[in-house]
C-alpha cells in the first residue's frame, strides 16, 4: 500500500511537473453531453436536478454565454467540431445512418480531424462514448485519428444492454474497445465515466492527451438505475425525474474525470470544452431549454445554443464570462492553438482560436457571424451581433433583438427592413460556399419510433 501511494504520488508529481513546465503543452478534453435542455444544470438555472461536479467545473470555467453548436441536432454538431468547417461545406448535414457498408453515410473521408492533427503533433488520442461519423471499417474513430477507443458507433445506445450475436440493431451493438467488441456489465454511463477516468491516469510524462469523452446521456431512450431515481425523489413528474437522474449519473462522471485529472496533477495543464451537441428535445424527453425557444432540431435559439465551458485554470480565469457568440467549432483552432499544431492549410476552415479573447488579450467578437443551415435549405440562421435573423424555406425571414428578446417572441422584420437585407444578403453569400447533403438521415419509419440521435 505504501509502495502504491508513493509511487502515485511521484507520478502525479512527475506528471504535474512535466505539464506545468514553461513550454508544457495542455491536455485537451472535449467533453459532450447529448440533448442536454439548456435550463437542466445547476450553473443555468435548475433548481430540481443537483448538478454539484458540473457546477463546480462552471465555477472554474470560462462560462460562454451565447454558446452555440453548428447545427441543432447530433451528427453535423461533431462533424463541425471535429474539422473546424461548417459541415455544409462538406455535405454533412444529416445523420448517417448506421450501416457499415455505407461510405456515403458519414464523416467525408477527405475532412481532417481534430483527433489526426492532435495525434500528428504528438498527443495521445482517445475516444470514449458516442462516435456517430459513420460505421464503414474506413470511417472508424481509430483511421479518423484516435489511438484507443472505448465506445459505439451509431448515434445512440442502450444503456444496459448490447447484442454480440447475429445483427444487432444500432442501439444494440457490442460497444468496442479499440477496434474490437466488448461486452459491458451494469449502466452505460457509468461505464464511460470509468473509461475516462482510466484513460487519463495511463498519462505518461512528456506526452500529453486528447480525450473525446462523449456522453449518449441524456439522449433517449431514458433509462437510469434506481440508484440515480432516489436522489431525484422530490421530482413528481416521472418522466422529468428519470430524465434527470440521468444527468446526475453524468454529473458524477465528469466529478470523476476532475477527480483523476487532479490525483494525476494535471487539472491545472488540461483545456476541457463542455458542450451538450445540441438543444434539449422538448417534445421527446422532460427537458427545459429554460428562456430559449423550441428546441432540437430548430435554428431557434432552443436548438443551438448550450451549455458552453472552457476550462484551462493554468491559463483561464475560473468563474468568469464571456458573452460575445462562440461556436463548438472554434474547439479545433483553440486546440490547436494551445497544443501548438497547425491548422489544415489548404481548406477554408471556419474555427477561431477563442484564447486571445477569453484572456481579454484581444478585444472584439470572435466572429463578425455566425450561420445555420439544416435540411439543405429547409431552415437556415445567422447571428450577428445581437440581431439574430431566421428564415424557413419558402417563408419571409423573422428578425429579432437578442439583446431584448432571447425568447425570439418578437419579429422585427418589419421595422428593420435594412438589417433583414443586409444578413440576408451575408447568408446567401456563405451558402453560396456550401454544397448539397451528400447523405440523407435515416427515415423516422425505420427509426421504429425511436428518436433521432
Ligand atoms: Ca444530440
Amino acid at each position: 500500500m505504501l509502495l502504491m501511494l508513493t509511487r502515485r504520488s511521484w507520478l502525479a508529481a512527475a506528471l504535474g511537473a512535466a505539464a506545468q513546465g514553461n513550454a508544457a503543452r495542455p491536455n485537451i478534453v472535449v467533453l459532450i453531453v447529448d440533448d442536454l435542455g439548456y435550463a437542466d444544470l445547476g450553473f443555468t438555472g435548475a433548481k430540481d436536478i443537483p448538478t454539484p461536479h458540473i457546477d463546480a467545473l462552471a465555477k472554474a470555467s470560462v462560462y460562454c454565454t451565447n454558446g452555440y453548436v453548428s447545427h441543432p441536432f447530433c451528427s453535423p454538431t461533431r462533424a463541425g467540431l471535429m474539422t473546424g468547417r461548417y459541415q455544409q461545406r462538406f455535405g454533412h448535414e444529416n445523420n448517417p445512418r448506421y450501416d457499415r457498408t455505407d461510405r456515403t453515410a458519414g464523416l467525408p473521408l477527405d475532412q481532417v480531424t481534430l483527433a489526426q492533427v492532435l495525434a500528428k503533433a504528438g498527443y495521445r488520442t482517445g475516444l470514449t462514448g458516442k462516435w456517430h461519423l459513420g460505421a464503414t471499417p474506413e470511417m472508424h474513430p481509430m483511421r479518423r485519428g484516435f489511438r484507443e477507443m472505448y465506445g459505439f458507433l451509431g448515434g445512440g445506445h442502450d444503456y444496459f444492454l448490447s447484442e454480440t450475436e447475429g445483427n444487432p440493431r444500432e442501439y444494440l451493438i457490442p460497444l468496442e474497445r479499440d477496434g474490437k467488441p466488448e461486452r459491458f456489465e451494469g449502466y452505460l454511463t457509468e461505464r464511460l465515466s470509468d473509461e475516462a477516468a482510466a484513460f487519463v491516469k495511463r498519462a505518461q510524462v512528456n506526452e500529453p492527451f486528447f480525450l473525446y469523452l462523449t456522453y449518449n446521456a441524456p439522449h433517449t431512450p431514458v433509462q437510469v438505475p434506481e440508484s440515480y431515481l432516489s436522489r431525484l425523489a422530490h421530482i413528481p413528474d416521472d418522466g422529468r425525474r428519470r430524465y434527470g437522474a440521468m444527468i446526475s449519473a453524468v454529473d458524477d462522471g465528469v466529478g470523476q474525470l476532475m477527480t483523476a485529472l487532479k490525483e494525476t496533477g494535471l487539472a491545472e495543464n488540461t483545456l476541457l470544452f463542455f458542450i451538450s451537441d445540441n438543444g434539449g428535445p422538448i417534445t421527446v424527453t422532460k427537458c427545459s431549454n429554460g428562456p430559449y425557444r423550441a428546441g432540437k432540431g430548430s435554428v431557434y435559439e432552443g436548438g443551438i445554443r448550450v451549455p458552453f465551458l472552457v476550462h484551462w485554470p493554468a491559463k483561464l480565469k475560473g468563474g468568469s464570462r464571456f458573452d460575445a457568440p462562440v461556436c463548438s467549432i472554434d474547439f479545433f483552432a483553440t486546440a490547436c492553438a494551445a497544443a501548438g499544431a497547425s491548422l489544415p492549410k489548404d481548406r477554408a476552415m471556419d474555427s477561431m482560436d477563442l484564447l486571445p479573447f477569453l484572456t481579454k488579450r484581444r478585444k472584439g467578437d470572435p466572429h463578425t457571424a455566425l450561420f445555420w443551415r439544416t435540411g439543405g435549405g429547409a431552415s437556415w440562421a445567422m447571428r450577428s451581433g445581437n440581431w439574430k435573423l431566421v428564415r424557413f424555406q419558402g417563408k419571409a425571414a423573422e428578425l429579432f433583438d437578442l439583446s431584448a428578446d432571447v425568447g425570439e417572441q418578437s419579429d422585427q422584420a418589419g421595422t428593420r427592413p435594412d438589417v433583414v437585407r443586409r444578413m440576408e444578403e451575408r447568408l446567401n453569400r456563405w451558402n453560396s460556399e456550401l454544397v448539397q447533403p451528400k447523405f440523407e438521415s435515416p427515415r423516422p419509419a425505420s427509426a421504429k419510433k425511436k428518436a433521432s440521435a
